[in-house]
């Protein structure tokens, strides 16, 4: 009963039954690879993409190496760069250690940390977390690393853009030295590979170059459309796209929930997720998505990251994401576990430029596809309507209903066929079968000459880079897992600043300095003040500019800094994350 393919690379029978009942059937290469080296005790360096299995990969291999203890002190770490994540691996390996006696523990920061101690203090044998709050439980006393046999570092180029390396690299150094260490990522900028140099010197590499990416699987398009034709055309989309559940990815918070509710009206099992939803409801949220009591999510990037849920069909970019980076990263969430997906973005007139760039950067092409009209909506509409008759037909004893029906024919000397259209005809009176449709023409295909569109406020001259800043202080940083990027998305989407009149930005570890234009109206600044980011009041101060210490942590989104770039950093003005090693083919 077991895969034969999994068995051969040495895995125990309680894994290998737990890997059956979630149907894994065949390995896939990295775990091919990883699992046999990581059973025989090596340390492993791994690149592959995401999509690519590396839970399993790590997870079987370090479950399987637990030995039996007495003081169930914690033997495995694992690091992820978010909670999601640590959630996501925690409940990974808690499924593949369903037939093993072992305790596996998530943490995180933005959960109260009392029940954490607790789980700590009673005995675990895994712990799964973010670098800062595994920081702050060793510092407390209540994780002890002496007892570690082995560090995985999950998605080490995401700890690194968000700022988290210092930390990675306290939890390694503090490690045993003895203990086996396993790093995976999808790229290896520099500072990766130092990191890989210095803790896991003889690591055994293992590279995927997959010729499949998950984009791969992806099949992608785009509409052309007004703004405000958004709405109606996802209606008709979510009506005849063969959906089995979809992710509408959306700019702001305000618009997650009110998308969701505006689909809801409309008779779609929808949900909003955003950053003001608690961590319970959002895991909820998740959940709920994926045991089908709704089928479609209405996300930010933010909320978003990390999602997997396999019976997610469709990713609908409803308003265009700021790079490519942040759209592959959407439409990975279909796709999932060899699946296919189909991708589609939505695109207004002057962000053709947008789309030209992700097209470029992925070097994909990204179809572009009509709205529905009316005669698509129909035919859709009365296939599902006839499949429904059949699924009548045969599921249900129709004796009753027959007699009544032949009873009134006769009785009133109606034919069969008058009789069935009239049924039908009541039947379809709320969704008809027949709509009447605006026709949403395409927006003309000449583009405008300023692209981008108008921006609320007035720019400095020559954009940040030669324009006077002015220097804040705002009470969350790294310890909240903020990143510049929630940071310039708040103020971007939530405050509507314009992206130019953002400067520098260091993230440090209770607050973090930004610079912004000093032409900004004092409304802008007051919304600033009430701007809240991941449920963290900002408290928006002025104040002068930190030392240069620790600058590898300072990013600018303006263009134009007269500051040399380093690869890895957050460059701003719509090109953010030099990744071009990630996505290449
Ligand atoms: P990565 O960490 O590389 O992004 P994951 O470990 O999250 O990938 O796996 C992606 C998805 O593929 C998950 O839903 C997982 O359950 C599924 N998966 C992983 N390995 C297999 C396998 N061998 N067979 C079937 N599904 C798999
Ligand atoms: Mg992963």
């Amino acid at each position: 009963m077991f895969s034969p393919e999994f068995s051969a690379l040495g895995i125990a029978p309680e894994l290998l039954a737990a890997l059956y009942d979630l149907e894994y059937q065949h390995p896939s290469a990295i775990q091919e690879q990883s699992i046999p080296l990581l059973l025989e005790g090596h340390n492993i360096l791994g690149t592959a993409q995401t999509g690519t299995g590396k839970t399993a990969a790590y997870a079987v291999p370090v479950l399987q190496r637990l030995q039996p203890r007495k003081d169930r002190r914690p033997q495995v770490l694992v690091l992820t760069p978010t909670r999601e994540l640590a959630i996501q691996v925690a409940q990974a390996m808690e499924s593949f250690a369903r037939k093993l006696k072992c305790n596996i523990l998530s943490v995180y920061g933005g959960s109260p940390i009392g029940p954490q101690l607790k789980r700590l203090s009673s005995g675990v044998d895994v712990v799964v977390g973010t670098p800062g709050r595994l920081i702050d439980h060793i510092k407390r006393g209540s994780l002890d690393l002496s007892s570690i046999e082995a560090i995985v570092l999950d998605e080490a180029d995401e700890m690194l853009r968000m700022g988290f390396i210092d930390d990675v690299e306290t939890i390694l150094s503090e490690a045993p030295s003895g203990c086996q260490r396993a790093l995976f990522s999808a790229t290896m900028p520099p500072q990766i590979r130092r990191v890989a140099s210095t803790y896991l010197g003889d690591a055994k590499h293992v590279q995927i170059s997959s010729p499949t990416t998950t984009l791969d699987q992806i099949e992608q398009f785009h509409l052309l459309l007004h703004g405000g034709q958004k709405i109606e055309a996802l209606k008709r989309l979510l009506e005849v796209e063969d959906i089995n559940a979809a992710m509408v990815f959306v700019r702001t918070k305000d618009a997650t929930t009110e998308i969701a509710a505006q689909l809801e009206r409309a008779g779609f099992k929808a949900a909003a997720l955003n950053g003001d939803l608690s961590q319970q409801m959002r895991e909820q949220c998740v959940l709920r998505l994926k045991q089908g009591h709704i089928d479609i999510v209405v996300a930010t990037d933010v909320a978003a990251r990390g999602l997997d849920v396999e019976r997610i069909s469709h990713v609908f970019n409803f308003d265009i994401p700021f790079d490519t980076e942040a759209y592959i990263h959407r439409i990975g969430r279909t796709g999932r576990a060899g699946r296919t997906g189909r991708a589609i973005l939505f695109v207004s007139p002057n962000e053709r430029r947008l789309l030209r760039g992700i097209e470029q950067a992925t070097k994909q092409q990204i179809t572009l596809m009509p709205v529905p009209d009316e005669k698509q909506i129909s035919t859709c509409r009365i296939n599902a309507f006839i499949a429904s008759l059949h699924k009548t037909l045969t599921t249900q004893d129709l004796g009753s209903m027959r007699a009544m029906v032949d009873e009134m024919a006769t009785r009133d000397n109606i034919e069969m066929e008058d009789l069935a259209a009239a049924l039908a005809w009541q039947l379809q009176q709320h969704n008809p079968l027949h709509p009447k449709l605006k026709s949403l023409d395409p927006p003309s295909p000449r583009p405008k000459t300023r692209p981008g569109g108008k921006e609320r406020f007035s720019e400095p001259k020559g954009g940040a880079g030669g324009a006077a800043m002015n220097g804040y202080r705002i009470s969350v940083g790294r310890e909240q897992q903020i990143t510049p990027r929630d940071i310039v998305g708040a103020f971007t989407n939530e405050a509507q600043l314009p992206i130019r009149s953002i400067g520098r930005i260091k993230i440090e570890a209770q607050s973090s300095y930004i610079e912004l234009s000093s032409n900004l109206p004092a409304r802008a600044l007051e919304k600033l003040k009430k701007l809240q980011i991941r449920h963290n009041h900002i408290g928006l101060k002025p104040a002068t500019a930190p030392s240069n210490k620790g600058a590898k942590e300072e990013f600018s989104p303006a263009k134009g800094k007269p500051r040399p770039e380093k690869k890895g950093e957050y460059k701003g003005g719509g090109k953010k994350w030099d990744k071009k090693d990630k996505y290449k083919k």
